[in-house]
């Protein structure tokens, strides 16, 4: 006998969205993992002896500025190698979706890669800061990463170490980006968390408060995260897969053509 195959979302969470004034998101690594980002979890070749938590710390950058410059390059290299997936286009959309209608929308991301700005998200914090933009550690001057050095990459100014515009563990998120993901969150009718394991606060605080201020909360993630027995709904797919369904099912889809037929995706 057939089982017919539905959508991994309840009815529910579409009603909800439907109803919705307010919608928030929260993404992680997991987003960008169709495009072919690895995530924290998956193995990086070229850098699979480290693990990142041993390189994302300003005491690594001080002591190694050559080897963490260079995982950053790296990653850099990476990311501008690849393109935004249905995931980010859906997540596009769905702001758009909200946003015609006169509701509010915020994509707060834990990603430093820009694929939901390439993707045409606009309405957009990016909590972790951003791989594509560096600065000098001593006089704050924008520094260009495309000049290439021999050793650690410095300042034009004044010859003081770059470092990217990145929150590395141990440092505070930029309080006006936290401040307005965390009011998103507290007002929030639906708020997705999407592609991230909820390991690391206080982002990973965010679909929790929005749940406590009375949101409906999905977690969107093939794997169950940190705080999955705490949302209200649980989909088990790929944000590739998941995020465009709930668009169409929203009656967004359009939205997502219209995107590949020449919007704004850069
Ligand atoms: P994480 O690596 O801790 O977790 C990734 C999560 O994504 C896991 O729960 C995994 O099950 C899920 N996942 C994997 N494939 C998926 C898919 N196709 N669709 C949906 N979910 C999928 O990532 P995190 O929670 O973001 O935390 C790690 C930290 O690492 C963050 O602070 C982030 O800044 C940083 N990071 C960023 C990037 C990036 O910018 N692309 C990449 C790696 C790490
Ligand atoms: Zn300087």
């Amino acid at each position: 006998m057939h089982q017919p195959v539905g959508p991994p979302f309840s009815d529910t969470l579409v009603r909800r969205l439907r109803e919705a004034d307010r919608v928030a998101v929260l993404t992680g690594a997991g987003i960008s993992a169709e495009s072919g980002v690895p995530t924290f979890r998956d193995p990086d070749g070229l850098w699979q002896r480290f693990r990142p938590e041993e390189l994302a710390n300003v005491e690594a950058f001080l002591a190694n500025p050559t080897l963490v410059q260079g995982w950053y390059a790296h990653r850099r290299a990476l990311v501008e190698d690849v393109e935004p997936n249905a995931g980010h286009r859906a997540l596009a959309a769905l702001e758009r979706w909200v946003t015609a209608r006169g509701g509010d929308f915020l994509l707060a991301t834990q990603n430093v890669d820009g694929l939901h700005a390439r993707a045409g998200s606009e309405r957009l914090v990016e909590l972790h800061g951003s791989l594509l933009r560096s600065h000098c550690i001593d006089c704050a001057a924008e520094a260009d990463e495309s000049a290439d050095a021999r050793g650690p990459l410095t300042c034009q100014a004044c010859g003081g170490l770059v470092r990217p515009d990145v929150v590395w563990f141990g440092e505070q998120l930029p309080e006006a980006a936290f401040a307005q993901a965390e009011q998103a969150a507290a007002l929030a009718d639906v708020y997705l968390s999407v592609g991230t394991s909820a390991v690391v606060y206080p982002a990973a605080g965010l679909p929790l408060l929005a749940r406590q201020a009375g949101a409906y909360v999905a977690e969107v993630n093939p794997t169950p995260s940190d705080i999955a027995g705490r949302v209200s709904e649980q989909v088990r797919g790929t944000a590739g897969e998941v995020l465009p369904a709930l668009v169409a099912a929203l009656g967004g889809a359009s939205g997502i053509r219209g995107q590949e037929s020449g919007g704004n995706d850069g």
